[in-house]
């Protein structure tokens, strides 16, 4: 037992997949801090402060703003659960593996759901949404879209479908696992109802916590429900009463997590929205420019639909998937994520968020999948990425 257990000692990895993505030392420390009592004052101090800072990533005022136990799936369960009773009627729109899974969330609950589809590596048309309410046999109760499709690469354009949603008087739930501290995020602007979303993506913190938030608009359904949540564990309406003045036990609040939360959070904070989404951008630009000069393709083809935390890399024909990542893993410690559902085999998802979204990485990510390709016969001239992404970098 010993002698495995050092044998299964985790090396460094440099992880540049889908999530988790590459925490911050400060962030790791912080979690190997004594435990305090979940109720203990000077716990709940830091509960507090962590609800202020995800205010500030969420740009909301939400009074119930608070991070979920469990990852980006909880968070998911969470808002369909709450929001949703037997019979009730959700339009979900499916461009991928997570819009799928919404729908499969959704009908779990026992709505009738109406899909609303595109194909992979497009957006949703909000005009599909506008059809789909007409076509509708009655009141829809929400809209659950995904703001980045993890799976795709594509960044889904909210306020448009916000707008045709209010107009219908329902309630607009948006996935932002991927977006969350990385791609702008304006919950209260772009009237969003319900938005969840994961610590290990662009928040740079190890995944168990979800965060969400909520409005009074989302709130007053829960007030209103004629039956309970089926999920005792996700009620909200008892767990907000942890996360508010009333600090009524529910369950034991992961207190190491939330200490590692919060320091990703003050992260957020100290490097600041605006500059943070700018260096996500940046550095997505600068590798898709060196992919694009060694001849290889984005699978979101329109430019302003790409998402900056999850860039997703057509594998060219002759190459094989699992090869060229196994080589990164072992000649280089990095990991990057194969494709999913559709386009298992097809793409290369490349994650650029939080602390993995670095010039540095970039550059040694191109060099890498160079070195990899070359060792499959992909005639690649490499230097010509470099030269590519150093111009974006202007240096
Ligand atoms: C990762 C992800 C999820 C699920 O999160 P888990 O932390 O794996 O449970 C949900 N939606 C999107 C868009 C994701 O990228």
């Amino acid at each position: 037992m010993g002698k495995d257990y050092e044998k299964l000692a985790p090396k460094y990895r440099l992880l540049l997949g889908p999530g988790p993505v590459e925490v911050a030392s400060r962030v790791l420390n912080v979690m190997s801090n004594p435990l305090y009592g979940h109720l203990d004052p000077k716990f709940l101090e830091i509960t507090n402060e962590t609800m202020k800072l995800l205010r500030y990533t969420f740009q909301t005022e939400n009074q119930l703003t608070l991070p979920m136990s469990g990852t980006g799936s909880a968070g998911m369960e969470t808002v369909m659960v709450n929001l949703l009773e037997e019979g009730d009627r959700a339009i979900i729109c499916v461009n991928g593996v997570f819009g799928e899974r919404m729908r499969d969330v959704a009908s779990r609950c026992g709505a009738e759901v109406i899909s609303v589809e595109a194909p992979w590596g497009k957006v949703i048309d909000p005009e599909d949404v506008r059809r789909a309410f007409k076509e509708a046999p009655g009141k829809v109760k929400l809209v659950g879209i995904v703001h980045a499709e993890t799976s795709t690469g594509v960044k889904q354009p909210i306020e448009e479908i916000s707008q045709i949603v209010k107009e219908h008087d329902a309630l607009m739930v948006v996935d932002a696992v991927t977006s969350l501290g990385g791609v702008d995020l304006k919950i209260d602007e772009w009237g969003i109802d319900a938005c969840y979303s994961g610590s290990q993506k662009a928040l740079s913190c190890p995944p168990g916590l979800s965060p969400l938030t909520m409005g009074v608009k989302a709130l007053e359904v829960i007030d209103n429900r004629k039956t309970k949540v089926q999920s005792w564990y996700l009620d909200l309406s008892m767990i907000k009463n942890y996360w508010s003045k009333e600090r009524v036990y529910h369950h034991t609040a992961p207190i190491n997590m939330i200490y590692a939360l919060r320091e990703a959070l003050l992260m957020v904070y100290e490097e600041g929205l605006d500059e943070r989404f700018r260096r996500h951008q940046l550095n997505s630009n600068a590798f898709v420019a060196g992919i694009e000069a060694m001849g290889m393709k984005m699978a979101v083809e329109e430019k302003e639909y790409r998402l900056p935390t999850l860039n997703a890399v057509k594998i060219p024909d002759e190459i094989d998937d699992y090869q060229v990542r196994s080589y990164l893993l072992d000649k280089y410690g990095i990991e990057i994520g194969g494709g999913l559902g559709d386009f298992k085999g097809k793409v290369w998802r490349v994650g650029l968020m939080g602390e993995s979204s670095k010039r540095n990485n970039v550059i040694l990510l191109l060099n890498a999948l160079g070195d990899a390709l070359m060792q499959q016969g992909y005639k690649v001239d490499f230097r010509l990425a470099i030269e590519a992404i150093l111009d974006i970098y202007d240096i």
